[in-house]
């Protein structure tokens, strides 16, 4: 018999993405760089469908069903390179290789033009949802060749996640890197996620005074409302988990230094190529990251705050609803952020990425899976080309409805000395946005002082530069 998929790199992700298909009835061979690995996996699991077992990098060549489609999940960087050097000289012209890893788009770009001269189709393929969505459906977000998305479409539809009204958390994203892109981009939409609902915790607790087994509670009451997703979800289990050894709650005993891999950085990295505002993704990245400064916040322990005013009972539970409102106006300048970023860069590369598809693929399956999405879907729906999600009249009201408490909240966290980056920057952002005048006017006045760098008129068509040094008089440049 021949597999109809093949997975080589049986860590946690690899081998439950392999047992999901295997599940779903496919013949899996398997392989990993170190053969106790696949026999572990084929000796644990083999029960659950059928597998082919292969130790080198040619039996697992040959136990493949050609075209072949050869799924890599090892560790991203030079190890896949090494992977995929290894077995592309096994492969023939129509074979698929499928990098499931978190790939940066740029390398899945080189992979795949390097690939597609010796006709190998590469599919760059984003997939979330950590290893129990792996297992169990996961978000998957392929790009590469359309062409391969006709044969390895319906297989990947089959294991993914199906969101509530049972559609299938997979789209051909684009061409070349566009999977990885947006996986990326998600990645980063997570970050900003996972800082907002930290900043709202950290309110909470240090503004309205409340325990974390009582904000375990308005987490578990907001996740029943229009904040209904998987992180607030688990930020309730969190909250409200006890640490067997000292019997303290489990978030006090747990070092407060976030870390990170890499994703939620490259999408800063990339939106500042592309020149996208992403100041909440931005902010949730360095976040983490001064966090990690452990000396440097050691030395600062000393610094000056303002003296903390806890409040009263009933100002604690409407300060709650408050930060409700904020955290969810927040939230929607994030992925307002997100999106703009992925549309510049399906933009930037030709990828002609459908910002609808991808906002219903991440409705289920993946680490941000929330009824948020549903929303954001629909108002592609209703407007494919919409310029920003704030432009979607639904956002726009509910923001609306929203800044009065999200503008106190963030007043409340500056008063009371409580770093809320993430509330903060978006807010800023969404007050740019709505600025009539941008004091970009005096930057470009200063750039032409310092630098004859010349500016527009509100006025007149043209470029103009003010002789600054001399008798004032403006000049067309
Ligand atoms: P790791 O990222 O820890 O990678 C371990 C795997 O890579 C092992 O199978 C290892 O083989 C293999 N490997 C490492 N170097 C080489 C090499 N030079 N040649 C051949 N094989 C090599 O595993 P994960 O399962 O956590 O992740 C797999 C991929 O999925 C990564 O790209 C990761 O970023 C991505 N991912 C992970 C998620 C997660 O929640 N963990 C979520 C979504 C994506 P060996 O056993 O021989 O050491």
């Amino acid at each position: 018999t021949s597999a109809q998929i093949g997975v080589t790199g049986l860590a946690v992700m690899g081998r439950n993405l392999a047992r999901n298909f295997a599940r779903n009835g496919y013949t899996v061979a398997v392989h990993n760089r170190t053969a106790s690995r696949t026999k572990a996996l084929v000796e644990e699991f083999g029960g659950e469908g059928d597998f082919i077992k292969a130790e080198t990098a040619e039996e697992f060549v040959a136990a493949l069903e050609r075209p072949r489609r050869l799924v890599i999940m090892v560790k991203a960087g030079e190890p896949t390179d090494a992977v995929i050097q290894e077995f592309a000289p096994l492969l023939e012209p129509g074979d698929m290789i499928i990098d499931g890893g978190n790939a940066h788009f740029a390398d899945t770009r080189r992979r795949e033009r390097a690939l597609r001269e010796q006709g190998i189709h590469f599919v760059g393929m984003g997939v979330s949802g950590g290893e129990e969505g792996a297992l169990h459906g996961p978000s998957i977000m392929p790009g590469g060749p359309t062409a391969s998305y006709d044969s390895l479409g319906p297989m990947l539809e089959k294991i993914s996640a199906k969101a509530k009204d049972g559609a299938p958390c997979v789209t051909h994203v684009g061409p070349d890197g566009a999977g990885h892109f947006v996986k990326m981009v998600h990645n980063g939409i997570e970050y900003a996620d996972m800082q907002l609902i930290g900043e709202a915790y950290q309110l909470l607790r240090d503004v309205a005074g409340y325990s974390p087994a009582e904000i375990a509670e308005i987490f578990r009451i907001w996740n029943q409302g229009r904040l209904d997703s998987y992180l607030i979800e688990i930020t309730a289990e969190v909250l409200s988990h006890v640490d067997a050894s000292t019997g303290k709650p489990f978030v006090d005993v747990v070092v407060d230094q976030a870390e990170q891999k890499g994703t939620g950085r490259w999408t800063v990295q990339i939106a500042l190529d592309l020149g996208v505002p992403v100041s909440g993704i931005a902010e949730a990245v360095f976040a983490r990251s001064l966090s990690g400064h452990a000396g440097l916040r050691e030395a600062s322990r000393e610094l000056a705050g303002p003296q903390a005013v806890p409040l009263g009972k009933e100002e604690a539970a409407a300060f709650a609803d408050r930060v409700e409102q904020a955290l969810y106006a927040s939230k929607i300048v994030s992925y307002t952020q997100g999106f703009h970023e992925i549309a510049a860069g399906s933009e930037e590369y030709g990828w002609d990425i459908d910002l609808g598809a991808v906002s219903s693929i991440w409705r289920g399956g993946c680490i941000i899976r929330a009824a948020f999405l549903d929303r954001i879907r629909a108002a592609y729906d209703a407007r494919a080309d919409l310029p920003s999600l704030l432009s979607d009249e639904t956002f726009a009201r509910e923001i609306a409805d929203a800044q009065d408490d999200w503008r106190e909240v963030v007043i409340a966290a500056v008063r009371q000395g409580v770093p809320t980056p993430g509330f903060a920057a978006a807010l800023a952002y969404y007050d740019g946005l709505r600025a009539e005048r941008l004091p970009a006017a005096l930057t470009q006045g200063q750039r032409d002082f310092f630098g004859a760098h010349t500016y527009r008129r509100v006025d007149r068509e043209g470029a103009f530069h003010t002789l600054w040094g001399g008798d004032r008089s403006e000049a067309s440049a």
